[in-house]
């Protein structure tokens, strides 16, 4: 077979029909995703951010509650961030819903209220990175941007059996490579979504079903048998044991929280007063300091009255519910009313303490 070969045996001559058999299958088997019918770029870019972090399926009820909240640009731009932070809350890794805001601002000052269609305007907003501007760019101006994310980079690894894991830059290059030789110069915003698609619905991490998949014929992983193979896992970072000592300062049914977890965690959200430590001592220890600079008056902690599990990335956390006493707070602690939670920028584990709260006797 004539043609020129590209990294890991792939033929150019065999590109224009893998290209168009990639295509056909998107434009019969696309889901209908709410950002899928003729997305304005601010639409792409909202999709684009929650969808970095968060499985399609979770994404779908928040972006049409986020759109809902907020239908175009300006009016993203206009919300106060507390107000952002609410129809965002839920999905997590809010710093996306902070940038997002911002570069909406940023967006509405200095271009016009649009996303812009330049790739270095783009990525001076505020959280719009290489791959963001990249998503964006292609699919909402038709721009010729390959977006390389998790699932395209294994499409890739397997199509042409490359070795070695996507933290590799060696492997990065190469997959980046035949990523740029495969897309689509007339249709790259569609081609980046079926890449997407291919790799969230058929080409699994797990047992991929390589049956249904329109690039089969020309899979080296597939040839050797060895689908799974490929990508080669990442070497994991072990997950790290901490203490964490939560201060529970509460009045009838007003619970006292601050903005921030601790070591830099969790900063747009609202906490219990809360340290880390390698042990229950140590993380009291370090509260009791913490509240002393927050509290003009006297602070005073008991004993504590249970415990809550929590994981933070890598992190798994053993949560001591302290019950704590200030005489003066000062104006970092808020009071919030524990029967209306629901709606405010309060984190997953300031619910979690709450709930346990239900269940504990507390004086
Ligand atoms: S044939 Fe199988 S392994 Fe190859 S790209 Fe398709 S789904 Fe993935």
């Amino acid at each position: 077979m004539k043609g020129l070969i590209l990294p890991r045996g792939l033929l150019s001559t065999q590109i224009p029909a893998a290209r168009r058999a990639l295509l056909e299958w998107f434009r019969r088997s696309a889901r209908p995703l709410p950002w899928r019918h003729h997305p304005s770029p601010y639409e792409v870019w909202v999709s684009e951010v929650m969808l970095q972090q968060t499985q399609v399926a979770t994404v779908v009820p928040y972006y049409k509650r986020f759109l809902q909240a907020f239908p175009t640009l300006e009016d993203l731009a206009r919300a106060p961030l507390e107000r952002v932070l609410r129809v965002w809350s839920g999905m997590g890794y809010y710093r996306r819903a902070r940038n997002l805001h911002r570069g909406a601002q940023t967006a509405l000052e200095r271009f016009g209220g649009s996303f812009p269609a330049d790739y270095h305007q783009a990525r001076s907003l505020a959280g719009v990175g290489d791959y963001t501007a990249r998503a964006v760019l292609s699919i909402a101006y038709n721009q010729p941007y390959g977006v390389l994310d998790g699932n395209v980079a294994r499409v890739i690894a397997r199509l042409g059996a490359i070795p070695g894991n996507s933290g590799q830059p060696e492997v990065r290059r190469a997959v980046e490579g035949v990523l740029g030789q495969l897309l689509s110069p007339r249709r790259p915003g569609d081609f980046n979504q079926a890449m997407m698609e291919l790799g969230q619905t058929i080409c699994l991490p797990r047992s991929p079903r390589c049956p249904a998949c329109p690039l089969r014929k020309w899979c080296r992983a597939l040839r050797q048998g060895r689908a799974e193979a490929y990508p080669e896992p990442k070497p994991r970072r072990p997950t790290e044991r901490h203490h964490l000592a939560a201060g529970i300062i509460r009045h009838g049914g007003l619970v006292a929280l601050v903005r921030g977890l601790d070591d830099g965690l969790l900063l747009d959200l609202w906490n219990f007063p809360s340290a880390f430590g390698s042990s229950r001592a140590q993380a009291t220890r370090k509260l009791r300091e913490k509240l002393a600079s927050l509290a003009r008056g006297s602070v005073r902690l008991g004993e504590p009255i249970g415990e809550v599990r929590h994981s933070i990335t890598f992190r798994s956390i053993r949560v001591h519910l302290i019950p704590t006493e200030v005489s003066d707070g000062a104006g970092s602690l808020r009071w919030f009313s524990i029967s209306r939670l629901r709606g405010a920028a309060v984190s997953k584990l300031a619910r979690k303490i709450v709930e346990r709260l239900q269940e504990v006797p507390f004086s």
